[in-house]
């Protein structure tokens, strides 16, 4: 079987920054474009969810949503940044403590995360409720083969530093972690890429639910679902899947980037 190189149709790839200002820029506008997409999708659940983007400069500060605003109407200039204390130091608005808890953690763990998002979305959480894995039912869901793991551990709303730890330990080196009777995290070396594996596994979950309702999905086999993994899930090819998202977007809701 070919072994599937790293860009074999010369896609397009991320950008390169000359200043750390203008990385910065870049990630605050596709932070705020994910939320936007986040409403879209219907991922909102009142205050609940956030996704975060490490400052380039600040590696142990991110960028976050601000508490109590609609992902649908945040803005660029909206955006608050958090230093590693939970404190506010960039913006107007209070940071959400779950925000702090779970985020700060899982960017500690992994310095090869850029982004983390985490929201209370319907069949995800529904999905989460089971206390399983996803199966590899499409060629989708494969994105998430033997790279997503579960925390099985609910204990109310996550506030404690220390429960933020033991998500990130579960999550390990993955790039999402269910958490049951709560809902989905996804990760991503850019913005972009945490919030596609976002969409993708709230739509896995969606799929998986709809078709153990109807019968008895055929399973891909363990190499298939491992090659088509390599195939739709690599770092490369979540950044690419977010791009016509984020044009239509930006086309659409210019304001955003205000
Ligand atoms: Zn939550």
């Amino acid at each position: 079987m070919a072994v599937v190189t790293q860009n074999p149709l010369n896609l397009p790839s991320p950008p390169k920054f000359s200043t750390l200002a203008e990385e910065r820029q870049y990630r605050k506008q596709r932070l705020a474009g994910a939320f936007r997409l986040f409403s879209r999708f219907g991922f909102d659940e009142g205050v609940a969810g956030h996704i975060t983007a490490r400052d380039p400069e600040h590696p142990d500060h991110f960028w976050v949503n601000p508490f109590g605003v609609h992902f649908g109407q945040i803005r660029v200039s909206d955006l608050i940044l958090v230093n590693d204390h939970g404190q506010v130091v960039e913006g107007k608005y209070p940071v959400n403590g779950a925000a702090f808890a779970i985020h700060s953690r899982v960017h500690a763990a992994r310095p090869d995360v850029v982004a983390a998002a985490h929201a209370h979305s319907l069949y995800g959480k529904t999905w989460s409720s089971l206390g399983r894995l996803l199966d590899p039912i499409t060629q989708d869901a494969c994105a998430f083969y033997e790279d997503h793991s579960l925390f099985a551990d609910f204990t109310g709303v996550v506030y404690e530093t220390s429960e933020g730890e033991r998500i990130a330990k579960a999550l390990g080196e993955k790039k999402a972690v269910i958490l049951r009777n709560h809902g989905l995290l996804t990760v991503g070396q850019s913005v972009e890429e945490a919030a596609w594996w976002f969409i993708a596994m709230e739509r896995s979950c969606q799929c998986q639910l709809m078709a153990e309702s109807a019968g008895t999905p055929v399973t891909i086999d363990a190499p298939d679902a491992a090659l088509t993994r390599q195939q739709v899930g690599s770092h490369l090819a979540g950044w690419f899947q977010f791009q016509p998202l984020w044009a239509r977007m930006v086309r659409e809701q210019p304001d955003l980037l205000d």
